[in-house]
């Protein structure tokens, strides 16, 4: 028996508003209904028909080929280019002048690119990496604040034909050292700096760090964004706007090979060592436009932000690659959510006339614990659709981003997708699906997803187990950069001929998909199998707590015993009393059972610099042993030492 147990349930329904629906790009049901079953019987035929919608140099001459599984190739034999996609086919057109990226520097400073205006940015870009021998099949690493020359620059190595590597601003020396060495990155692009807190982030400063001692680096490109002193290795570094003014600003995009490697990512981290991920070009950017367009509702007069860093995924799929590849506006920040005030982001909201807007539950968190009057303060009527991703939402956390940001009126898509994934696979469709709290509902098109248990076999409604996909879609993908062994063994070994990367789900019975956190995390108490994310859920209800991560330490008794951390709102007194209150409550919303035997307040709680609770931290803490496993992605470690210390 190795069921996920399921205790929470959640009533409240949201269908679409008849306003939202009848402008929405899908409004009609049947007509969804309808497409689903052709992406899922004959996805032949409707994979062709989107990636028809793409300007190729050469025409595919087979949607799938999938002899040699689990590596798949789409749209087998067409030639594209991936920047073209982006880019060209809008500059050229009617979009010319229609705004691209409409950025914001942490300082308050402002940057607009048109769609010409980005063409011409991302060719003389391309020349630049020309004039440094950067060609088709390198891998170029990238370093970068949040800059227009970030998505620029990833725009530019796919004109080129190389494969990026873009690694998180954040993210320190070692870990840029190791991707460079696992890539065999020839080419690095970094700044002098960025804007994070009012604060300097070192950029070239942790590059030199990272490059020192090894070989095969031959060039770093730095762009200038804050004006601070830097190091310099003659020979290797080049400042991006010395070189910039004297290359041309025509380059041909080179045509690529459905097949060939787009880019290279890394996952956060939230289980262990992240692993390289390869994305191809045809089937990454079919996914990537067509879910932009349906999950985000993308209309021409759309004013789209999507909160993340360029470094996840989100931000290749949904800053970059998918909005721009529909000739959308996209506006791009760079700095801190609270700086210089827990209000910044709904300062831009209302100050760019924003109207899509996704962001990560751990920000959604972060707004719920500064105070509602900070986005009580600003207009957001201009929001019609709001999204997360990148964890569970708990549903009082879903209800809050419902009532106060998006004024009760925006749906909420809930999205589930991973690095691998590539695109957004689980979704409400705004103007057709009615959402749940904390639900991220159904399949996007063209993706099979199933929940089954150990042997692979489907479960019965609200029977918890593992979620898998049974198909092979565009974005998927491609393997793990060196390493075909590993991708076969992590992703397809589980379950014969099943997908399946880590997480557990249940299914309700209206056929929605509840995810209920990865398989590792759950808890095995006296044989109950529980999720921690319905343990967290019912805490996060309790009107004192904001966030809370339960994990299970080993228990003679009960095989393990459930500690909880818990981070309280603003006002709520920590202390014995409200410990037995939010023990009590867990007990009475789940049951005895679920009661956490130990409950900890801290003041944070350990995350990815994606923002991900790292619960395989929080266990060894709550066993009281040493931290065993990779650290390297770890936000901050002050945070670790401090819960280490607590004691009461
Ligand atoms: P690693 O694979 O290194 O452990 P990671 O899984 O956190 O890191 P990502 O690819 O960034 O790396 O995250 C994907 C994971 O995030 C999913 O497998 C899932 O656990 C979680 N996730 C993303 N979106 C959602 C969502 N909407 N609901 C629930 N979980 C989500
Ligand atoms: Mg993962």
């Amino acid at each position: 028996m190795t069921r996920i147990e399921h205790h929470l349930s959640e009533e409240r329904r949201f269908p679409p508003s008849e306003e939202f629906r009848a402008a929405s790009r899908l409004g009609d049901p049947a007509e969804y209904e309808r497409l689903y079953r052709e992406s899922i019987d004959d996805p032949d035929s409707f994979w062709g028909r989107v990636a028809g919608e793409l300007p190729w140099m050469k025409p595919w001459e087979r949607v799938l080929d999938w002899s040699d599984a689990p590596v798949a190739r789409w749209f087998v034999g067409g030639q594209l280019n991936a920047s073209a996609v982006c880019v060209d086919q809008h500059a050229r057109g009617e979009r010319a002048q229609k705004r691209a990226i409409v950025w914001e520097g942490e300082p308050g400073d402002k940057r607009t690119l048109t769609y010409a205006e980005l063409h011409t940015e991302v060719c003389r870009f391309a020349n630049v990496l020309k004039a440094r021998g950067v060609s088709r099949g390198d891998r170029v690493l990238l370093y970068m604040p949040m800059i227009p020359e970030a998505a620029i620059a990833m725009l530019a190595c796919a004109r080129v034909g190389a494969a990026h590597s873009v690694v998180f601003g954040g993210f320190s020396s070692q870990a840029i050292r190791d991707r460079v060495q696992d890539a065999g990155a020839t080419a690095v692009i970094t700044s002098d700096g960025g804007w994070r807190r009012g604060k300097v982030l070192e950029l070239k400063h942790e590059v030199d760090a990272a490059l020192d001692g090894i070989e095969g680096v031959h060039t770093v490109l730095v762009v200038k964004r804050v004006g601070n002193d830097v190091g310099w290795t003659e020979g290797r570094d080049v400042w991006y706007h010395e070189l910039a003014e004297q290359v041309s600003t025509d380059c041909e995009p080179e045509a690529m090979d459905s097949e060939d490697v787009l880019f290279l990512l890394y996952t956060s981290g939230s289980t262990g060592k992240p692993k390289g991920i390869q994305h191809t070009t045809g089937g990454y950017l079919v996914g990537t436009y067509l879910t932009s367009r349906y999950v985000f509702d993308l209309r021409e007069d759309d004013v789209y932000w999507c909160t993340a860093d360029v470094g996840w995924i989100t931000g290749h799929s949904y800053i970059v690659y998918g909005p721009l590849a529909n000739g959308a506006t996209v506006v791009m920040y760079e700095g801190a959510p609270n700086h210089p005030g827990p209000d910044r982001f709904w300062s831009m909201v209302a100050d760019h006339r924003v109207t899509v807007f996704y962001t990560a539950p751990t920000a959604i968190r972060a707004f719920m614990r500064w105070g509602d009057e900070h986005v009580e303060r600003h207009d957001l009527s201009s929001l019609r659709l709001l999204g997360t991703v990148g964890e569970s939402i708990n549903p009082e956390a879903w209800m809050w981003y419902r009532r106060k940001v998006g004024g009760d009126r925006c749906p909420i898509v809930d999205t589930w997708w991973q690095t691998e994934t590539g695109a957004i696979m689980l979704s409400p469709l705004p103007g057709v699906t009615a959402t749940k709290p904390g639900c991220a509902t159904v399949p996007f098109f063209g993706v099979d997803a199933a929940v089954v248990d150990e042997t692979g076999q489907e479960l019965g409604v609200d029977e918890g187990g593992y979620l898998v996909v049974r198909k092979p879609w565009p974005s998927m993908l491609r393997g793990l950069w060196g390493d075909p062994e590993r991708y076969r063994e992590t992703y397809w070994s589980r379950f014969d001929g099943l997908y399946f990367a880590g997480d557990g789900a249940r299914r309700d019975a209206d056929g929605y998909f509840w995810v209920l956190g990865r398989v590792d995390d759950v808890i095995n108490v006296s044989g109950h199998r529980l999720s921690t994310m319905e343990v967290e859920s019912s805490l996060v209800s309790h009107p004192a707590v904001v966030e809370a991560a339960v994990v299970g330490r080993p228990d003679e008794l009960t095989g393990q015993a459930i500690t909880a951390f818990v981070t309280l709102g603003p006002d709520a007194p920590a202390g014995d009393e409200l410990r037995k209150q939010l023990v009590e409550h867990v007990s009475k919303e789940i049951g005895k059972l679920a009661r956490p035997a130990e409950l900890r307040f801290a003041n944070a709680l350990p995350k990815t610099r994606s923002g991900k609770i790292m619960r395989r931290l929080l266990r060894d803490i709550a066993a009281g042993v040493e931290t065993a496993g990779d650290t390297t992605t770890l936000e901050d470690f002050t945070v670790l030492a401090s819960l280490r210390k607590y004691d009461d």
